[in-house]
């Protein structure tokens, strides 16, 4: 098994033993793709929300904020085009019985290829050191230049395929590239179909007077539809931006990968509105400001790309997504798409009511722009886990499973820890707890062994350990010990409040 495909194991494991993410339903052999958050999960999702939130809106003051309703009228999914375009390629295998996206089995395909040239060039940048011209080899290396014709053969196939909506000609691309089922190896496969991804319901107590409606597959669609009542309400100039958090449903065709791809899932965006004409540098400002919140969290900056997009959607004239390294590799964590005037235009055209905007300083009335930006909560909680959870070699030949989340992000920002349950220790260590939880969200532990306490607390990302001992009682002072360098010192009692404030707020990591 490969080092990334036990890393994604131990992830997993970890998240359920330490109470981040749970099965859904486990009692009843679990629901595919569905999570629920546990204990510390919760604290970490909010904590990320909050951080985004706070980001996006309380430090822009042309951001505001709205949370509208997961269902909406039918008539909005008619007009954001979902009912009749929002499909994926869906294709089984008859041998194993699973199935799979057509255009994820083109692009793992491709990533296949990609990395075999990667490593190509990474072996030729270590023989010919500092004169390696990297451009110079990918041009002309003939086994890179034939892999590079392979992946623009495969990509401007299918994209052609998708436009005309060929379904034929793309089970034929499959055969053709000698593509197997990943897991059974077989290359049996079914004809591709298209397959709507909005779960419907119905809405109404009687079944004469109840009509289909959906689960929101995006939370975008209700920005659209409250674009005037946020403005006017607000008193916003263009250009401006509503920002929401809320779930979303899609029913996923593949749905293997834990948290990331998910049937329910929560979703943070943002739609800026621009005047027409401006949205490209709108787009570009949009997308460099994203990239630079994602480098905030501190980890290697080589785990994240750009990925701009070769097909675009309907809607946008411009694309691309943040991709993240995953431990099954780079993958979309985030898209900022510049989605022109085509929302509201729709809704302007189904709804009969105007969505115009009009420019005191110009006199203008026009239908805005939109650039989103559109990143999935429970992913970007998956990049957190897997780029924070570090198994470390201690002098004293022991291991430890540590969570090095920012500060920020943790669950709990300390834990109080009295040296041992007596002597009066746990009472001065119960009476820190209760001064901070006011201001910090912290927690308390007094069973086991100091050491075994400081593991449990590296495990959940907690940043700094407050161990209460016998001089506590003596001098006011207390022990830090940090979770990343394990250092520790002593600190005044009466600073302890505004030395972890200056260690985990989230104001010193902007
Ligand atoms: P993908 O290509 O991975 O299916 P997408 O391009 O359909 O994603 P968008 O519609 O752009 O995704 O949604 C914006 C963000 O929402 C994505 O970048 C991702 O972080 C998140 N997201 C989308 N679908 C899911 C899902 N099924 N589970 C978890 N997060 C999701």
């Amino acid at each position: 098994m490969s080092d990334n495909s036990n890393k994604f194991k131990q992830v997993i494991s970890h998240a359920k033993e330490y109470g981040f993410i749970f099965q859904s339903s486990e009692i009843y052999d679990g629901l595919s793709a569905v999570y629920d958050y546990g204990p510390n999960g919760v604290e970490l999702k909010n904590n990320i929300k909050r951080f985004w939130w706070d980001s996006m809106v309380r430090m822009n003051h042309d951001i505001v904020g709205l949370d509208s309703s997961i269902l909406m009228h039918p008539k909005t999914w008619k007009a954001s085009g979902h009912v009749d375009a929002f499909n994926d390629p869906l294709i089984d295998n008859r041998d194993s019985k699973y199935r799979y996206r057509a255009d994820v089995l083109i692009e793992d395909y491709v990533a296949k290829i990609e990395s075999k040239i990667n490593k190509q060039v990474d072996k030729a940048k270590s023989k010919f050191g500092d004169s390696f011209d990297e451009k110079l080899f990918r041009e002309t290396n003939p086994r890179i230049v034939e892999n590079q014709q392979k992946i623009d053969y495969a990509l401007s196939t299918m994209k052609k395929c998708l436009d005309d909506d060929d379904l034929v000609s793309f089970k034929n691309l499959i055969i053709e590239l000698d593509i197997k089922d990943p897991i059974s190896g077989s290359k049996n496969w079914t004809d591709i179909k298209q397959f709507n991804l909005m779960f419907s319901t119905s809405i109404g107590a009687n079944s004469e007077s109840s009509s289909e409606i959906y689960l929101r597959p995006e939370t975008a669609q209700g920005i659209f539809v409250n674009f005037l009542n946020v403005q006017k309400s607000s008193r916003k100039k263009i250009p401006f931006g509503i920002a929401q958090i809320g779930k979303a449903f899609r029913n996923e065709i593949i749905a293997r990968q834990f948290i990331f791809r998910m049937r329910e899932f929560e979703q943070m965006e943002m739609q800026f509105f621009v005047k027409p004409g401006t949205q490209k540098e709108w787009y570009e400002k949009w997308k460099e400001k994203r990239m630079q919140w994602h480098k905030l969290m501190g980890f290697n900056e080589k785990d994240y790309r750009f990925h701009d997009h070769d097909k675009l959607a309907h809607y946008a004239d411009a694309a691309c997504d943040i991709e993240f390294k995953f431990p099954f590799g780079f993958k979309e964590l985030e898209g900022i798409h510049s989605r022109t005037d085509f929302d509201l235009s729709q809704h302007e055209k189904f709804s009969g009511k105007k969505l115009r905007y009009f420019d005191p300083e110009s006199k203008e009335t026009y239908v805005p722009y939109v650039v989103e930006t559109s990143i999935g909560l429970d992913r970007m909680f998956l990049s957190v886990l897997t780029a924070s959870l570090q198994e470390e070699n201690l002098q004293n030949d022991t291991k430890r499973l540590v969570l090095k989340i920012p500060a920020f992000l943790a669950p709990f920002q300390a834990a109080v820890l009295p040296l041992v349950k007596k002597d009066g220790l746990e009472e001065k260590s119960n009476e820190l707890y209760e001064n901070l939880r006011p201001f910090l969200n912290v927690t308390k532990d007094e069973k086991d062994a100091i050491g075994r306490r400081y593991r449990r607390q590296d495990a959940i990302g907690t940043p700094v350990c407050i161990t209460i001992d016998h001089d506590t009682l003596m001098d006011n002072s207390v022990t830090f010990r940090l979770r990343d360098s394990m250092e520790q010192y002593r600190v005044d009692l009466n600073s302890v409040r505004d030395e972890l404030l200056k260690l985990t707020n989230f104001a010193n990591f902007l």
